[in-house]
């Protein structure tokens, strides 16, 4: 890991060819097709072509007759929204796993706040992976993701990684990473914009960028700055934060399959433990708790359940035990893994005093957050971690394969 950080950290994932991709999922036969969704009719546009079709200068919001002129092997596949709504669940499901901040803009794109989050995911470039990774596992399909500094440069980053690839783009090199893209890349700058920009001698981002102010003025009005802010690589919108988007979890593959009562609980604890000291450092409250389990032949069991809030491991625990409880299915298990969800942000310690049975908890596992803050983490374990050694050691990975490596 670096070690100088970003000041923040914004990803940016967007699906490949989204709807198009939808329908080559769910229909074999049409892998490997210029696949056109859309109205059948001949009227109306292409809402997204799949890639396949893209070399014949199809795309979308054209004119379908015209498309299937440019492309006359195309298959037209009409719309299904709510297929493609559930997919999209699925994939903000994955990104929130990242993040408490998520925010959609769109059935198959939205912004993650990664800010702070290196000591979990690692530098920008791996978060990356790892999102584009989860994503995959989460719908079975491919995205793209951009990760910097702002949102307006994570967004123009993942469309220049598309398809299926990752671009990053470290705050120092924004400004002369963004310099060669045409104006019409400027977040706001419609045709109407764009053309008004070329005529006054703007091309390229970079020229915005080095233009005196009373020129760039001259052009643009009043949103001069904005554009010029822009183009600097500047952009101070926060994500959004939705109570409803926010969730922290923890997923391990496990280096062999656990079977016992014992050995998943064992797991869930380290994943409670982890999720419990993140919403103490965020000042979040989970209000619902998710447990995931993969059977070992690759069948993903969820479960989840509304608790009282909290920010305390062994709330969150407590309430994976009593799910883990009712499940009919029994393992052997290949993933287990815990989410903390409907986060709350910014209500801290007087809150959680109303729920007395939360209050002795947190403050032991405070204790431990400041002995981990101070003597490294893993100091102070609780008694059932250290009696097996398999799982006690300060590395996080001592019988856990990555993520990535179940996609
Ligand atoms: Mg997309």
């Amino acid at each position: 890991m670096p070690a100088r950080t970003w000041p923040t950290i914004v990803a940016h994932a967007d699906m490949d060819a989204f709807y198009a991709a939808v329908e080559q999922l769910d229909e074999p036969s049409l892998r490997g097709r210029p696949v056109l969704v859309g109205p059948r009719s001949g009227r109306g546009v292409v809402l997204t072509a799949s890639y396949e079709a893209r070399p014949y200068g199809v795309g979308s919001a054209m004119p379908m007759a015209r498309a299937l002129r440019l492309c006359p092997g195309a298959v037209v596949v009409p719309p299904r929204f709510e297929r493609y709504e559930a997919v999209s669940r699925r994939l903000m499901a994955a990104l929130a796993d990242f993040s408490p901040r998520v925010e959609a803009l769109s059935l198959d794109e939205a912004f993650v706040d990664m800010t702070g989050s290196e000591h979990l995911f690692g530098p920008p470039g791996r978060m990356a992976e790892r999102i584009r990774a989860a994503i995959l596992e989460a719908t079975g399909l491919p995205a793209s993701v951009g990760v910097s500094a702002t949102k307006y440069v994570a967004k123009v980053a993942s469309a220049a990684a598309k398809p299926h690839g990752v671009e990053i783009v470290p705050p120092e090199r924004a400004a002369a990473w963004l310099a060669p893209m045409p104006v019409s890349r400027l977040w706001g700058a419609g045709p109407v914009t764009a053309e008004r920009l070329r005529a006054a001698g703007f091309e390229r981002i970079g020229d915005i960028a080095a233009a005196p102010p009373a020129r760039l003025e001259a052009a643009l009005g009043r949103a001069w700055r904005h554009f010029l802010d822009l183009a600097r690589g500047i952009d101070p919108r926060p994500v959004a934060r939705r109570r409803s988007a926010g969730s922290m979890g923890s997923d391990r593959t496990l280096g062999r399959d656990v079977a016992d009562r014992e050995d998943i609980v064992r797991h869930l604890t380290r994943a409670a433990d982890r999720i419990g000291r993140r919403l103490r450092r965020k000042g979040c409250l989970a209000h619902g708790v998710r447990l995931r389990l993969k059977t070992a032949d690759f069948r993903l069991l969820t479960r989840q359940r509304r608790i009282l809030p909290t920010d305390a491991a062994g709330d969150l625990l407590a309430g994976a035990e009593s799910m883990l409880d009712a499940l009919i299915r029994s393992g052997p298990f290949r993933l287990v893994g815990l989410a903390a969800f409907d986060l709350e942000r910014g209500s801290g310690m007087r809150q959680l005093d109303l729920f007395d049975g939360a209050v002795r908890g947190r403050r032991l596992e405070r204790v431990v957050d400041a002995v981990d803050e101070r003597f490294g983490p893993g100091t102070l374990r609780r008694g059932r971690d250290v009696s097996n050694a398999v799982v006690v050691g300060s590395s996080p990975t001592l019988d856990f394969v990555e993520l990535e490596e179940d996609g």
